[in-house]
């Protein structure tokens, strides 16, 4: 998928009211399965998940608040971020005082609707501009909110990607916000891709990869709790959020700090305008896979961090703010983060005495003409160097500063010319 199909795809999602649980989470699910199929899980409510219930799922048609000329002046046709999620069902005649505490503004951004959810207190509420709260006379208003909040099911999907080996990697991106553009959807529409592009690729892949489409914390929740035995084969993971804004990609390293994805991201993120920030319990569902009983593998990558941008959960964060270069330029990172997983492992020089003779075996003369062919050379002498079958192909990308790609490719032709053997690979084992 290009940028513009990820983007097309953001444009797609956008209008559907998603929530933690409720038919807006199958829809964008069945669209996604447009693209790639879906396994799509549902789970009763009051499901017991970890220290978490199941809730009720929250359906919602219309919405509204009409003044006395009966205007909507508050129209949840017109973007489903003016109600408040989860807001239980309502239809009263109110004046604006009366309804004021139900009233939600941004007093900082008076022309921006705020996102707001509540999804463990039963209320309700409606979010609106400030400039448009300022216009509204004493009422008295009709305010109607059609929803239902009730026995259902919290949905999720997860697409694999077989690999050759059972170890690993996690994809994770949460479905659970309306109309908000950067802030779930571009995260899903990157994941789709890269999921597309795993698949499209002629030769299987080394490692397994998943992809989990569930909703932010209860989603993260309920498949840690479906999926405890599984964890154990995680090697690496991301949570990808806020993937399309024309910010600087971050990558948010794991609990651990020195887990491979972290090293991996570091190095692909190098040569790249990039922000590395610690583990912090607050942000995406690394919260959850980070949790100390887990305490798996994955870091977080997004452009702008959470909460970073003024659009942020904001009626401003509309497909308009994420761009189709964007979005590509993620799925660039992602793949050549899953290039150094796929590629990395340990090797053995099998003339470790003196320096083998590349020139009799072509190796020089292979790569004669070759604008990097000093760089090929360096990382030629650098990996039969390192090959002791204690480094593996990106600590000798990181202690030589070359890329992983020159490095790799070193090792390749080596291994072609009888001097290197793989002796291994440098996945550790995850979870406890
Ligand atoms: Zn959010």
């Amino acid at each position: 998928m290009t940028g513009e199909e990820m983007h097309a795809l953001v444009e797609r999602l956008y209008p559907l009211c998603r929530s933690i649980t409720g038919d807006g989470v199958r829809r964008t699910l069945e669209i996604v399965g447009e693209r790639l199929p879906l396994d799509v899980h549902e789970v009763p409510t009051g499901t017991q998940v970890l220290d978490w219930t199941v809730p009720k799922e929250w359906n919602i048609r219309d919405a509204y608040v009409k003044d006395p000329s009966g205007a909507r002046v508050v129209d949840f046709r017109r973007s489903n971020l003016h109600v408040v999620g989860y807001s239980v069902p309502v239809s009263a005649t109110m004046t604006l005082d009366e309804l004021r505490p139900h009233l939600h503004t941004l007093p900082d951004q008076p022309d921006l609707v705020p996102y707001r959810t509540s999804y463990y207190a039963e209320t309700w509420g409606f979010c609106l501009s400030r400039q448009v709260l300022d216009g509204l006379g004493a009422g008295p208003y009709e305010v109607v909110i059609d929803s239902t909040l009730a026995d259902g099911h919290l949905t999720y999907a997860e697409h694999v990607v077989r690999g050759r080996t059972d170890e690993e990697v996690l994809i994770s991106c949460h479905v659970c916000h309306p109309s908000l553009a950067n802030d779930n959807l571009a995260g899903i529409a990157v994941a789709t891709a890269l999921a597309a592009r795993l698949e499209s690729r002629r030769e299987s892949t080394r490692l397994t990869y998943r992809f989990l489409f569930a909703p932010g914390t209860i989603g993260a929740i309920t498949w840690l709790a479906r999926n405890r035995e599984r964890t154990g084969r995680i090697v690496a993971g991301l949570t990808l959020a806020c993937a399309g804004d024309p910010g600087a990609l971050t990558y948010k390293r794991s609990r651990r700090g020195d887990a491979r994805i972290d090293r991996v991201m570091a190095h692909v993120l190098a040569d790249r305008p990039h922000t590395i920030v610690d583990f912090s319990p607050y942000g995406y569902d690394e919260r959850q896979f980070c949790s100390p009983g887990f305490d798996l593998p994955v870091g977080s990558l997004t452009r702008t961090p959470y909460a970073g941008y003024p659009e942020y959960h904001t009626s401003g964060d509309d497909p308009g703010f994420v761009t189709p270069q964007a979005l590509a330029g993620t799925l660039e990172a992602l793949w050549e983060a899953v290039t150094v997983l796929e590629r990395d492992g340990r090797y053995q020089n099998l003339s470790p005495y003196g320096e083998p003779q590349l020139g009799r075996r072509g190796l020089y003369g292979s790569l004669g003409g070759r604008s990097d062919t000093e760089q090929a050379q360096l990382a030629m002498l650098w990996v039969l160097n390192q090959s002791d079958g204690d480094h593996s192909l990106l600590d000798v990308a990181e202690r030589s500063g070359l890329p992983f790609g020159a490095v790799a490719e070193a090792a390749a032709a080596l291994e072609g010319a009888g001097l290197l053997k793989r002796v291994g690979s440098v996945d550790e084992p995850a979870g406890r």
